[in-house]
């Protein structure tokens, strides 16, 4: 049996860059470093921070999170899912050092969603609900901008209202133009900015022929990660044989039963030292 990793499978850039400012962070030595929410949807990566000195709070946490002085200093995170302004009030009111690893490509759409709002726009966006980024989106618009992750969702647009349609970064563009369809037939002409993100695109792409050329298909990604589990669906239209998992724990034998060729991959948040250690696992099991 063969075993191919994607050769392009990793973390996307944005996450990257946010775990390289933790990392910078923890070098200082001197200071206590926090980060708000998981730094990325994967358990293991987490845990390696974790174990060099990261912090994990939650956004509640902060409200009764001891202010940093001078005898304490502390740096907060913000991930690469953004956060809301009203998150970046409470932590400068608590004095500590703010080091912000959101995304550039949701800091666009941060700054997009807040101008349309600022021009009395009816804003859409193409996502899921409760998702943190977009928690982070909706705060840049004084909360008022729709979440358009179901049908019913878009019944509460008013129709006839100047509407911008955007799109959560992490969306499929299946289910995007699926909703601007939707939408178009309640409001009637819209602004659509396709702010879904091109790696994530790309991937996508790319990741439909290699699913067409395994015969199995593992993607390995945490079962917290929306990208992973999205992933996984785009990969199971293609090849019906796709298995969504964390570990190599986590195969059953006989989905590899008379299998050629077995394909990993991974989605933007299950990093490449985490693939290479799964793939030689699976190697030694299989042996
Ligand atoms: S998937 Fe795209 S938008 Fe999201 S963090 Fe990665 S690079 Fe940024």
């Amino acid at each position: 049996m063969k075993i191919i990793l994607d050769s392009e499978a990793g973390t996307c850039g944005g996450v990257r860059r946010a775990i390289e400012l933790v990392e910078e962070e923890l070098k200082s030595g001197d200071r206590e470093i926090y980060v708000l929410g998981d730094i990325i949807h994967n358990e293991r990566e987490v845990e390696r921070l974790n174990q060099a000195g990261l912090k994990t709070i939650q956004i509640e946490d902060l409200d009764n999170f001891e202010p940093a002085s001078n005898e304490r200093k502390v740096s907060i995170i913000i991930r690469a899912h953004g956060e809301p302004p009203s998150t970046i009030e409470k932590l400068n009111k608590l004095g500590v050092k703010i080091v912000d690893g959101t995304c550039p490509v949701v800091h666009r759409s941060q700054r997009l969603a807040a101008e349309y709002n600022h021009d009395n726009y009816q804003i859409a966006i193409v996502g899921k609900h409760a998702h943190p980024e977009m928690i982070g989106i909706i705060g840049h618009t004084e909360s008022i901008a729709n979440v358009i992750q179901f049908d019913e969702d878009v019944d509460k647009l008013t129709p006839g209202k100047q509407t911008l349609v955007m799109a959560q970064t992490t969306i499929s563009t299946r289910k995007f133009k699926e909703m601007i369809k939707k939408i178009k037939a309640r409001v009637g002409d819209v602004i659509i900015r396709d702010t879904i993100c091109k790696s994530v695109v790309q991937r996508d792409k790319r990741l439909s022929i290699f699913a067409k050329k395994v015969d199995v298909l593992l993607v390995v990604g945490g079962h917290k990660s929306s990208n992973t589990k999205e992933l996984y669906r785009t990969c199971l239209t293609i090849n019906p044989h796709t298995y969504h998992v964390v570990t190599p724990s986590e195969i059953d034998y006989n989905w590899l039963k008379d299998v050629e060729i077995v394909g990993v991959t991974g989605s933007a948040s299950t990093p490449r030292w985490l693939l290479n250690e799964f793939v030689e696992a699976l190697k030694k099991q299989l042996n």
